[in-house]
């Protein structure tokens, strides 16, 4: 099917409408009244106040499609297929209403009826708890081929107490020439390296609480929690190698490419690294100022300043000198406008701000790297490969290198940076010391929010006792 981001978006909201559920807007990127997490990082997580009984939801079934933040895998933005530290969250939820059997059926159909997405059944695999023989005869009855039916022990959520319980995971298959994969490539499975079987959809069946006794006991109301990628899912129907390829980057990195040197897309494999970074922390830096994230030296705004500092620089790798990122901003409104318009709306003064943030690193970029460079020089005529902590905190404190750019700079050129002694350095800075550290992880797990939630327990369920697995990613 030829359909738009944002057309396959809304049908996703249009389906669970037409299954009872009600929409629930987007909310902000800040997580209100959650100290716990730095960043809105699933669907789920704005949601809380429903799971753990605070307000009850005037519809136990919601549905939304949730902007979201990953700090944890900015490592992954270019190098994976599938990874970005901004995308959007589809999510359908159930409070103490429908279970397995309706929601197994309604992603099958969703995704696979002529009505809706259309996709090949047979192109479909799933991930299940061994254990969960519910769950993988709902797979069957609906239409998975039973050799897609895989069972994996780590298919179960628990962060050691509170809710917790199996989920089940759906990969699309993009086939043997995705990537020129040799035959048996040993990474070709749901969740390979390879990346041929690309994890889309999430749905976790919240039915045990885990005591601190270490006894799991059935919940008396079971919840149900998905979360789907937008980019991944776009990336599918829109037939693409990457998220980056659909309709909601490409204007980004076509616009990067008139900025730049000359260089086009898709003709090196490390320019395609830095076109990737700067659309996905463009629309990253966009999203989080618009929602009042303001570049600084702590927490949120330490993430911020990393993204635009971390741009610059890929920017600087296509020969993009000077403040660019700022210019991405409408681009990014106007791909996002229909469901988000709050870039649009907002586009002077976070363009604005991020011109400022890119003009003050911008003065400082070229002295930073010539000091880098000299010191990788004189390390590799000695043979030596540990960048001393004196120097990372040079470029941090006088040339506004976040360690976390240094260290990755250094990593590409094989070497590492000594952290301690950057540690040391900043010690020796007491003022500035506990301001530089705030960039704490975004955690990665859809559910953790979920997890943390504990509630009273009143029948005892079956045995879970090796159920103890906590959830690896
Ligand atoms: P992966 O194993 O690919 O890192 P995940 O298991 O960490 O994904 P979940 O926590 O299950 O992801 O989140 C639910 C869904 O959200 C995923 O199936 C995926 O479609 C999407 N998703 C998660 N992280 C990202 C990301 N960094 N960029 C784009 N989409 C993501
Ligand atoms: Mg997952
Ligand atoms: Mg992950
Ligand atoms: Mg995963």
């Amino acid at each position: 099917k030829n359909l738009s981001s944002s057309e396959i978006r809304q049908m996703f909201l249009d389906f669970f409408q037409t299954k009872g559920h009600t929409i629930e807007p987007s909310a902000s990127l800040v997580p209100v009244n959650d100290p716990t997490l730095l960043w809105v990082n699933s669907g789920v997580a704005t949601l809380k106040k429903y799971f753990d009984g605070s307000v009850v939801p005037k519809n136990p079934r919601i549905t939304n499609a949730q902007k979201c933040i990953r700090t944890n895998d900015i490592e992954n933005v270019g190098k994976t297929a599938r990874h970005q530290t901004f995308f959007e969250m589809l999510g359908n939820f159930s409070v103490g209403d429908y279970f397995k059997k309706e929601v197994i059926p309604w992603a099958f159909e969703f995704l696979t009826s002529p009505d809706w997405l259309d996709m090949d059944p047979e192109k479909l695999y799933v991930t299940t708890y061994p254990k969960d023989t519910d769950t993988q005869k709902l797979w069957a009855e609906v239409g998975i081929d039973p050799d897609h039916i895989y069972k994996v022990e780590d298919n179960f959520w628990d962060i050691g107490e509170g809710p917790c319980g199996p989920d089940s995971e759906i990969f699309y298959d993009r086939g043997q020439s995705f990537n020129n994969l040799p035959e048996n490539d040993p990474e070709s499975y749901p969740g390979g390296e390879n990346e041929r079987y690309l994890e889309v959809w999430n749905i976790v069946f919240s039915e045990l609480n885990h005591l601190p006794s270490g006894k799991y006991v059935e919940q008396p109301h079971k919840n149900i929690d998905t979360g789907m990628g937008l980019e991944r899912l776009v990336s599918i129907i829109q037939g693409t190698k990457t998220n980056f390829e659909t309709d909601l980057f490409m204007p980004l990195i076509e616009h990067v490419e008139g900025l730049s040197d000359n260089r086009k897309y898709d003709t090196s494999d490390a320019d395609d690294v830095s076109f990737k970074i700067i659309a996905d922390h463009a629309r990253t830096v966009s999203f989080a100022v618009g929602d009042g994230a303001l570049p600084s030296n702590e927490g949120r705004g330490y993430v911020i300043r990393r993204l635009i500092r971390r741009a610059v620089l890929n920017g600087k790798k296509l020969g993009i000198n000077g403040p660019f990122l700022y210019k991405l901003v409408p681009i990014v409104g106007k791909i996002m406008e229909s469901y988000y318009p709050e870039v649009s709306q907002q586009q002077e003064f976070i363009s604005k701000t991020i011109k400022a943030e890119e003009k003050r690193f911008s003065e400082t970029l070229n002295d930073g790297l010539q000091l880098l460079n000299g010191v990788i020089a004189d390390l590799k005529k000695d043979n030596e490969q540990v960048i001393d902590g004196e120097s990372a905190f040079k470029l941090f404190d006088t040339y506004g290198f976040p360690l976390e750019m240094t260290v990755e700079y250094a990593h590409d050129e094989g070497m590492s940076v000594d952290e301690d002694g950057f540690k040391h350095n900043m010690e020796l800075q007491r003022e500035r010391a506990r301001q530089a550290r705030g960039d704490l992880q975004s955690m990665g797990m859809q559910d953790e929010t979920l997890m943390e939630i504990k509630t009273p327990s009143e029948f005892i369920g079956y045995d879970h006792n090796e159920a103890t697995a906590t959830l690896k990613d």
